[in-house]
C-alpha cells in the first residue's frame, strides 16, 4: 500500500504543483491520476519514486517513510515509463532492455535471457530485438519501454502518459496489453493520463485532478459516473450538454457503464 499524507511540492520558482494530497493506493491496484495538462499528474508520480522530494507532507510505502529510503534502492523497485520511451538511441532494444538488470548486478547471461522473457511478456515480435530505437513505431517503442520497466520485477509501475504519443487504434491495443499485464502479473501501478475514457477503461481507482493538484474527486470509475462531486468533475466526465464520453446501457436490474469506445467502465447497481 501506498500513503500519500498531505503532500505538497511547490517548484523553487514559486508554482504550487500540489497541495495537501492524501490518497491511500491499495497494491495490486491501477490508479489512474487524471487531470489536465499543469494539474500536477507528473509531481505526484515522481514524488513516489522520490525524483522530486514534497516540500512537506510525507509517502509511505507499506508503512515506511520513502524519505527513509535509498533512492537508488526505491528506483529499482518501481518501474518508471514515460511518455516517450527514453530508449538509448544507441543501443538496440534487446540491449535497452537488458542494460538495466546489468545495472542491477545481474550476469551478462541472465540479463539477456530476462531482456528476451519481458520482452515476450509485452507482445513484442522477437524480430525487433536486434533493431535499434529509432526503427521502431511509437506503439513498438512504448511497448519496450513497458519491458524495460518491468525488467527487474519492480512492485510498483509508474506510467506517466505512456501512450499519450501514440495513435488510437494503436493507442487501444496498448490499454488492453496494460489490463492484460495488470491482471496477470498484480503489479501497483500507478497511471497519469489526461484522458478520462483511457482511465475508466483500466482504473480501479480514479483520482480526478484539478490546478494545483488539488484532488477534484476520488472513487473507483463507477463511484464517480453515480455521483460526480460537482460541475468540474461533470465537466471533465464529459457530462455536459449532452456530449458524454460515458454512456449507460440497462441490462436487467444492472445499469452498465460503457466507454466511448464500447468496453465496460462498470456497474452500478
Ligand atoms: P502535469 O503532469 O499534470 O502536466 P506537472 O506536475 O508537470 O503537471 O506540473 C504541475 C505544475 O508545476 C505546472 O504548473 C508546471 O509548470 C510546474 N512545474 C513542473 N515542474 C516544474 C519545475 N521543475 N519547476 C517549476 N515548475 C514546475
Ligand atoms: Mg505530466
Amino acid at each position: 500500500m501506498i500513503s500519500f499524507e498531505h503532500v505538497s511540492k511547490r517548484y523553487d520558482d514559486g508554482t504550487q504543483a500540489v497541495t495537501d494530497f492524501s490518497l491511500t493506493i491499495a497494491s495490486h491496484s491501477l490508479t489512474a491520476l487524471v487531470g489536465s495538462s499543469g494539474s500536477g499528474k507528473t509531481t505526484l508520480l515522481r514524488c513516489i519514486n522520490r525524483m522530486v522530494e514534497p516540500t512537506s507532507g510525507r509517502i509511505l510505502w507499506d508503512g515506511v517513510d520513502i524519505a527513509e529510503a535509498n533512492p537508488v534502492h526505491l528506483r529499482r523497485q518501481m518501474g518508471y515509463v514515460m511518455q516517450q520511451s527514453g530508449l538509448l538511441p544507441h543501443r538496440k532494444v534487446i540491449d535497452n532492455v537488458a542494460t538495466v538488470l546489468r545495472l542491477t548486478g545481474v550476469d551478462r547471461t541472465a540479463a539477456y535471457r530476462r531482456a528476451r522473457e519481458v520482452l515476450n511478456t509485452v507482445g513484442l515480435e522477437p524480430a525487433l530485438e536486434q533493431r535499434y530505437p529509432a526503427q521502431l513505431s511509437g506503439g513498438q517503442a512504448q511497448r519496450v519501454g513497458v519491458a524495460r520497466a518491468l525488467a527487474a520485477d519492480p512492485k510498483v509501475l509508474l506510467m506517466d502518459e505512456p501512450f499519450g504519443a501514440v495513435d488510437p487504434i494503436v493507442r487501444r491495443e496498448l490499454q488492453r496489453e496494460i489490463a492484460r499485464l495488470h491482471a496477470e502479473l498484480h503489479k501497483t501501478i500507478i497511471f497519469v493520463t489526461h484522458d478520462i475514457d483511457e482511465a475508466f477503461a483500466l482504473a480501479d481507482q480514479i483520482v480526478i485532478l484539478k490546478t494545483g493538484g488539488v484532488i477534484a474527486q476520488v472513487g473507483s470509475p463507477a463511484e464517480i459516473l453515480a455521483n460526480p462531486a460537482d460541475d468540474f468533475v461533470r465537466q471533465f466526465l464529459g457530462l455536459h450538454h449532452g456530449e458524454r464520453q460515458l454512456r449507460t446501457e440497462q441490462h436487467g436490474d444492472h445499469t452498465v457503464v460503457l466507454t466511448a469506445s464500447g468496453r465496460v467502465a462498470g456497474v452500478l447497481t
